[in-house]
């Protein structure tokens, strides 16, 4: 079966210029060679640390962005090279929940004309439907109705935040990206804002891509988790088998630092720290990304880019180690004399 999304080959590169005459000085890789599907109705969860190109990814995706290569279909539809028109046409189809609820939404209109706003992009309501629909909406997302003439500062965070995905949902999208959609709120609301994403998405067959640096969240919200590092796919696979068997060791760093709800697995948690920064994505390492603080590199990784794997059960893992067909000199082990 077609999954709702596949994404092959997608590279995201943003040229630097330097000095008074903007001379091209390189270039960012921020998405390099990403490969991954989103079945219809899923939540594939999109970790990595800050700056590894988890949001670039979803803005791609939208088409936000030009993609500088690759593939992405919607459907079995190639989006990757719409323009004009046709890329307005699908836009409805795809929404986007923003992390800052406050910078996203317009401080000067309602919530009405706010939710309002893609209505009236996208087509023509007559007065009492586009009335209709965001009543309609406010109920979805639990807002009260007499709040729809009131300014986006008379409400707490979480409300803000109920009405962003109000105004996401206006438009019947099939995918929605959601990007670290509780991380701007207080503690207290992030679990009721998630409730919320889950119920809508179970009542109207929603697909999305979670993106967070929360992995206590993601385990909780995500079918699936696919970890980025710089740019690049680590590890993608069913949230429970990857939580319990990380593959690829940035995946096992990642998940070792999250405290477990199990006391008897918390007091034997083993933290796994990472040597030095990540590298620029205008510089990255030869070979894997990940070799400069990998704790298990050897010979290989500094020369070979390692190709996505498949491991079987849904799960694919970027890194030399899970490569079968070759036999493996660990350096850390001494040869037989
Ligand atoms: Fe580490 Fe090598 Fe695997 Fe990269 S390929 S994650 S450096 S073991
Ligand atoms: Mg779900």
């Amino acid at each position: 079966r077609e999954p709702l999304l596949r994404v092959e080959g997608l590279k995201m590169h943003f040229p630097i210029y330097r000095g008074v005459f903007r001379r091209r000085a390189g270039e960012v890789r921020a998405v390099d060679d990403l490969s991954f599907e989103i079945t219809a109705g899923e939540t594939l969860g999109l970790v990595g640390e800050s700056g590894c190109g988890k949001s670039t990814t979803g803005r791609a995706i939208l088409r936000l962005y030009e993609p500088t290569a690759g593939s992405i279909r919607l459907e079995g539809r190639e989006i990757a090279t719409l323009e004009g028109g046709a890329l307005r046409a699908i836009r409805p189809e795809m929404q986007m929940i923003f992390q800052d609820p406050q910078a996203s939404l317009n401080p000067r209109m309602t919530v009405g004309s706010i939710i309002a706003e893609p209505l009236d992009e996208h087509g023509r309501l007559s007065r009492s439907a586009r009335r209709a629909r965001v009543m309609a909406l406010m109920d979805a997302v639990g807002l009260n109705r007499s709040f729809v003439n009131r300014y986006p500062h008379e409400f707490s965070g979480g409300q803000r935040q109920r009405i962003g995905i109000a105004r996401a949902l206006a438009l019947n999208p099939k995918f929605i990206v959601c990007d670290e959609p509780i991380a701007a709120l207080d503690v207290s609301i992030q679990a009721q804002v998630v409730n919320l994403l889950e119920d809508l998405q179970d009542r109207l067959g929603l697909t999305y891509l979670f993106i967070s640096h929360d992995l206590s969240m993601v385990r909780h919200i995500a079918d699936r988790v696919a970890v980025m590092y710089l740019g690049r796919l680590a590890e993608i696979g069913p949230t429970q088998a990857l939580f319990a068997r990380p593959l690829h060791p940035y995946t096992e760093a990642l998940i070792s630092a999250v405290p477990s709800p199990d006391p008897d697995a918390e007091a034997g948690r083993k933290r796994i720290i990472l040597k030095g920064d990540v590298p620029s994505p205008a510089k990255p390492p030869a070979g894997c990304v990940f070799h400069t603080r990998c704790p298990k590199v050897f010979d290989r990784c500094r020369k070979e880019v390692p190709q996505l794997l498949d491991k079987g059960d849904g799960r694919r893992v970027a890194c030399h180690l899970h490569d079968d067909s070759v036999v493996h000199v660990r350096e850390d082990v001494a040869e037989p004399g």
